[in-house]
């Protein structure tokens, strides 16, 4: 049974880089699963030679025509015989398992064009599952020849910020009456943004949401890129060469300071770092069947032992059971 697996994880890879879009979406289904083994076989199978995409983030709360825009870079890049992968993210929503992103047809009139894919994804209420599941569908897009590809989330929050992590280059995306700049310095959203983009530049409001960015970008720290603050009319493709400008000198930028290698060693170890949390949680889900978890808590609980010595006790547990057993 296993073996058989192995095969066809294999076989998919080979189809995958041949170029066939049923395999991208059978193995992104599969990092949707997120079955461990299975993780771990579509990794090892795909790892190898991936490392060349350019990775964009978009984010951005919802409505501010961020799909819009995915949209207009993807011609963008279409136009300049770029392949594309654009995933959409969905952390908010582990019921919907995709089908409310199914439903944004914007991106659909590239749907036959063989040089794009489009996957959703939702992570299916994963403990941590953006964590782990993103970079890994990232690795798929990747493997399968994508020279550029957009990741794009859905909603709002933290869950952003942790993709804006997986990106090279991370655009967020701001439009007049969807929150100002303040708001976004509160979320946290200004220490990851490589490019600031105000949307529906077309509306009242767009030039002061442009203006009080560029004041707090300029009252934040001296860094070594610049933000720049763009204005767009998505709908319209208005400003879109000049995006698509500025996220290459980002991406040159990144090249010659070493940010580049600096960003992807950081984003690697938070994989590394993320997939063993994940496997020590299983782990302690086992040991809490089995009564470790349960007799610690209860004396936690009655204030016998504090929460810190329990859980030393509780990894010193795991240790020893993962010790192999002598010959
Ligand atoms: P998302 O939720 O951030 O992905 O936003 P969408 O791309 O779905 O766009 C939300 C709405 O804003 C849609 O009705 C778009 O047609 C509209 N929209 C997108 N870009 C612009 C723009 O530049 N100007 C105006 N006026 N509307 C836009």
């Amino acid at each position: 049974m296993r073996r058989r697996r192995t095969d066809d994880i294999a076989e998919l890879a080979e189809r995958l880089r041949a170029g066939d879009g049923r395999a991208v979406a059978r193995l992104i289904s599969m990092v949707e699963d997120g079955v461990r083994e299975q993780l771990s076989e579509v990794a090892d199978a795909l790892n190898p030679g991936t490392g060349q995409a350019e990775v964009i983030g978009l984010t951005g709360s919802p409505g501010v025509g961020k799909s819009t825009l995915g949209d207009a870079l993807v011609a963008a890049y279409r136009q300049a015989g770029r392949t594309v992968g654009v995933l959409a993210v969905d952390p908010s929503s582990p019921f919907t398992g995709g089908a409310l992103l199914g439903d944004r047809v914007r991106m659909q009139r590239h749907a036959l064009d063989q040089g794009v894919y489009i996957r959703s994804m939702a992570t299916r209420g994963h403990l941590g599952g953006l964590a782990w599941a993103t970079p890994q569908a990232v690795r798929v897009l990747d493997a399968a020849g994508c020279e550029v590809i957009l990741v794009e989330t859905v909603g709002v929050g933290q869950a952003e910020v942790e993709v804006a992590g997986l990106a090279d280059t991370t655009l967020v995306v701001l439009a007049p009456g969807f929150g100002d700049a303040v708001q976004a310095a509160k979320a946290g959203i200004l220490e990851v943004a490589d490019l600031f983009v105000v949307n529906k530049a077309d509306k009242d409001g767009a030039g002061n949401v442009a203006r009080d960015l560029r004041q707090m970008l300029h009252l934040g720290e001296a860094r070594p890129w610049s933000v720049p603050v763009l204005m767009t009319v998505a709908e319209r493709g208005d400003g879109v060469d000049e995006l698509v400008a500025q996220i290459a000198a980002h991406r040159a930028h990144l090249e010659s300071s070493g940010e580049l290698e600096r960003r992807r060693r950081r984003r690697a170890g938070r994989e590394i770092e993320a997939i063993a949390l994940a496997d020590l949680r299983v782990e302690l889900g086992e040991l809490g069947h089995g009564e470790a978890l349960d007799s610690l808590a209860e004396q936690v609980a009655a204030g016998k032992l504090g929460p810190y010595a329990a859980a030393e006790q509780l990894l010193v547990r795991v240790k020893e059971e993962n010790r192999p057993a002598p010959r």
